[in-house]
């Protein structure tokens, strides 16, 4: 019984991170960031930081990879329609 305890408490601690669009629950090691488009060549990253400000996201906000993904591509699509030179 004690044991079930443990594992039960050890696996709660596991999925303690949550993605912030789709409320999904998952492991802290899988978390992303908007800071991982700091590393894309286009748009910039200050134009990203503009860009999701105005969709109240910070780069302290968790989501999942699906979500990321999803950002990730609208934010290049506002980039290419509005932000393009
Ligand atoms: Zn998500």
């Amino acid at each position: 019984m004690p044991d079930l305890l443990l594992n039960k408490d050890s696996l709660k601690r596991m999925k303690n991170a949550q993605c912030k669009r789709c409320l999904n629950k998952f492991q802290e090691k899988e978390i992303y960031t908007i800071q991982q488009f700091q590393y894309r060549s286009s748009p910039s990253y200050d134009w990203t930081k503009e860009f999701f400000d105005m969709l109240k996201i910070d780069e302290w906000d968790s989501f999942c990879e699906d979500c990321m993904r999803y950002y990730g591509e609208i934010s290049n699509n506002a980039w290419l329609k509005y932000g393009g030179k």
